[in-house]
């Protein structure tokens, strides 16, 4: 424990800081032990016995923190003596603390300088009302620091300007900037910005007019920056002594309000120059927004301002009940649209044809604010578009029609053809050894050349009426490669060239493709190389691609040769039908320009397209990249031969009866109707054939003479072929007698139709020797007929 008197002696400092500032005392403070010496004074003003003992540590701060010894006052603060801490009442005072040593220890001597409140209020209101001051203007200096708000004054009486320390801060200048008008003024660089406030500033001085404007200042810094700054001026007798204000720093809502301003600014000129009439409107069918287009489109005589915030019935007040129910599904959040929608508008000579949409639009707080209408008057485009599809329509006629009139001169040609080949056929086989057998051969021959070009123009013209179709089946793609070229190969070796073959054993054998019509394609390419070609070599590649996907191939097929080859210019013109590189062509090979032609439409069909490279003199090579379908493997389609009906069929292989087989032959052309029966009568030797010329003398024949095959023309007189074959099948005897159509095939879904009435199989016009055996073989066999073959 100190001795108080020790501890002042020789401290004259500490009796002056005591006389000056102990009015109620004073206390020492021992850093850690708390109070350890009141002054009888300080006892007294607390109204204390003079030996009461105290706790160490009782001396809480303004904010009712403990004193200890990390607390540094100021030399004076405002605390409470407590006796008991946790009792937040206590005497309050007004304390002077100083630190002095004793003995190298430091001491705090709290000097008790007023007190606060005493038993009588009224001792010590200036002490009262100086604190609450203090608090209220510290209260105030924190809220303007969070606001940004500065104050200034300027007293007219002394020419002496203020500025608290956040319009300092504002300005960005240092504590001991000099304010003044003129220097206040200093910061507004902007012309628009200065000559505001100066006017203001005037208004002000001589007026007492306030202000209150937002202005773009520039800091001592340099920064830019927003504020609002309000004046007021203050009068005595009537006369401005003062003005004063305040700034608010703006510069953070300033910057979102421009940024704001100018999206809707982009906005709004988006949605008005859209070229397009669009509206905006909100829950109750006002308008917010709406294009130029919008006014223009549904001549609407208000302006753009005059229309936001009207009702769209009041815009359109004969709006139909139809239209109201659409907005309102779109207010209550539907998504609409319509492509061409003919309306015809109250006083329009005419319909107009809209397309539009409605869509909804989302408040940023949730939930359907309006709708967005968007419309498009396409009433001449519409109207364009009638005229194109009537145009078209037209165009599709006249060009049916010529296809219509190629088919049928190809039919009524392929007719007497078929009677030509068939019976120089004929001819060749009777006139063997003889000089005429020539003759024959080159009749044959030409009629066959005949037939080709005719065959063209009917692929050509089935193509273009879109009637051409694939029959797609597994098929061996080596073995119709093969073929194509063995069928060329006599005219290649005559001519003394070479057909390789390149083949690429990667590929599947099988594969899914139309044989006829890919053996078609190979033979016109492979024919092509073969005519242009005088010297060296032709050469067939198949080459596998990377193929698409697991269930595809694809295939590059390729014919090359070292032929004449086509000029540049012409690789294009080529592939148009009845082209040829030059007119000299013609005279020279012969040809008709078709087989590209016919070659391109089939790639077409198989998703496919015929490609060229070529140069003049050296050769040219076509070539096309095909996607095969893998078959998918199925025991029932094997073509495994030993399950072959043939080779099981009981009594195949027995001696054969030598009862005369029925073969019933239906047709109206008196020239087929002789070839066929040489035929039939060339391949089967104990055969009895009857005729028939139309369908129903075949229904006749039939029931008399129980035949054991019919072969059916289709198109006939009286009765045609289908009529025929339903009346027959509809006969209890005539339930299971094989019947073949005999038809030229031109017309597609042909084939079809025959199974559909009954029919059991199909030989195609012209019928060749060959071909008819096999169904002869066929279905008299089947039919368990006895038939005895040449
Ligand atoms: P065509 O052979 O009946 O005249 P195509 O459409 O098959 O009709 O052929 C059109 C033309 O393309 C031919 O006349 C010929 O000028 C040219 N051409 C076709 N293939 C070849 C080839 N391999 N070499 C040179 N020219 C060819």
């Amino acid at each position: 424990m100190i001795h108080p008197i020790s501890f002042i002696k020789n401290k004259p400092e500490l009796c002056e800081f005591v006389l000056e500032h102990g009015l109620y005392g004073f206390l020492i403070w021992d850093t850690n032990l708390g109070m350890v010496y009141p002054s009888e004074i300080a006892i007294r003003s607390m109204g204390l016995s003079p030996h009461q003992s105290f706790p160490a540590a009782c001396i809480l701060n303004h904010s009712g923190y403990l004193l200890d010894s990390d607390y540094k006052p100021n030399d004076s603060f405002f605390g409470r003596i407590c006796f008991d801490p946790s009792e937040s009442a206590g005497f309050p005072f007004r304390f002077f603390s100083k630190v002095f040593k004793e003995a190298g220890k430091p001491y705090r001597i709290l000097a008790l300088d007023a007190a606060i409140e005493s038993k009588d209020r009224n001792q010590t209101p200036i002490i009262q009302s100086e604190m609450e001051f203090k608090s209220v203007s510290r209260l105030l200096d924190q809220m303007a620091n969070l606001a940004k708000i500065g104050g200034w004054d300027l007293d007219l009486r002394t020419g002496k300007a203020n500025w608290t320390n956040v319009t300092k801060r504002i300005h960005e200048v240092g504590d001991d900037f000099n304010p003044s008008i003129e220097s206040g003024l200093q910061f507004y660089h902007s012309e628009e910005s200065r000559n505001k406030i100066a006017k203001a500033v005037n208004s002000l001085l001589e007026q007492g007019i306030e202000y209150d404007l937002e202005l773009e200042m520039v800091t001592a810094k340099g920064n830019q920056t927003w504020v609002r700054t309000i004046g007021r001026a203050e009068y005595e007798n009537q006369k401005i002594v003062k003005i004063y204000g305040i700034i608010q720093d703006i510069n953070d809502r300033k910057k979102w309000e421009m940024a704001l301003a100018s999206q809707t600014a982009i906005l709004w000129s988006f949605v008005e120059h859209a070229p397009a009439a669009v509206a905006m409107l909100d829950q109750d069918m006002r308008y917010v927004a709406l294009s130029q287009r919008w006014i223009d489109d549904y001549k609407i005589t208000l302006s753009k301002e005059e229309i936001i915030g009207k009702s769209h019935y009041e815009i359109f007040p004969n709006i139909g009940d139809d239209w109201k129910t659409i907005h309102s599904r779109g207010l209550s959040g539907e998504v609409l649209r319509c492509d061409e929608d003919i309306w015809r508008p109250p006083g329009w000579e005419k319909d107009q044809v809209i397309q539009w949409e409605i869509r909804p639009w989302n408040l940023l707080s949730g939930g359907v604010g309006g709708i967005l209408m968007f419309t498009r008057d396409i009433t001449e485009s519409y109207e364009t578009k009638l005229e194109l599809k009537h145009a078209k329509e037209v165009a599709e006629k006249s060009y049916n029609a010529k296809s219509e009139f190629l088919a049928n001169m190809s039919h009524e040609i392929r007719t007497p053809l078929n009677g030509i080949i068939g019976y120089s056929d004929l001819l060749a086989e009777t006139l063997v050894d003889t000089a005429f057998n020539e003759y024959a051969q080159i009749v044959k021959q030409s009629a066959h050349t005949l037939l080709n070009i005719v065959n063209d123009i009917l692929d050509f013209s089935k193509a273009e009426a879109g009637k051409l179709q694939l029959a797609e089946e597994p098929n061996d793609l080596k073995v119709v490669i093969l073929e194509s070229i063995r069928i060329m190969d006599i005219q290649a070796i005559t001519k003394g060239l070479d057909i390789r073959l390149d083949l690429d054993h990667t590929i599947p054998l099988t594969l899914m493709f139309d044989a006829n019509r890919l053996r078609q394609v190979m033979l016109n390419l492979i024919g092509n190389a073969l005519k242009f070609t005088e010297v060296g070599f032709i050469e067939c590649k198949l080459e596998g691609l990377a193929s698409p996907n697991e269930k595809e191939v694809l295939v590059r097929i390729s014919v090359k040769d070292s032929g004449i080859g086509i000029a540049k210019e012409n690789q294009k013109k080529i592939f148009d039908s009845f082209t040829q590189e030059d007119f000299s062509t013609t005279r020279k090979f012969g040809g008709t320009g078709l087989g590209l032609a016919i070659c391109r439409q089939l790639l077409k069909l198989m998703k496919s397209d015929l490609k060229l490279e070529s140069e003049l003199g050296k050769g040219s090579e076509f070539y096309f990249d095909i996607p095969f379908r893998i078959p998918e493997f199925d025991a029932s389609l094997s073509s495994d031969p030993s399950l072959s009906v043939k080779e099981v069929q009981p009594g195949w292989n027995q001696e054969a009866d030598t009862s005369l087989v029925k073969v019933l032959v239906v047709e109206d052309n008196l020239v087929n109707m002789g070839l066929m029966k040489n035929f039939i009568k060339r391949i089967v030797t104990n055969v009895k054939i009857l005729e028939a010329e139309n369908g129903e003398e075949a229904i006749t024949v039939f029931q008399k003479e129980q035949p054991n095959l019919i072969l059916m023309d289709i198109q006939m007189p009286v009765k045609n072929g289908y009529d025929a074959t339903v009346a027959i099948r509809n006969l209890t005897e005539g339930k299971d007698v094989p019947i073949v159509a005999v038809t030229a095939g031109i017309i597609a879904g042909e084939k079809e139709k025959c199974f559909a009435v009954g029919m059991n199989d199909y030989l195609s016009k012209p019928v060749q020797k060959e071909s008819l055996k096999q169904i002869l073989l066929k279905w008299l066999d089947e039919s368990n007929s006895r038939i005895k073959t040449k």
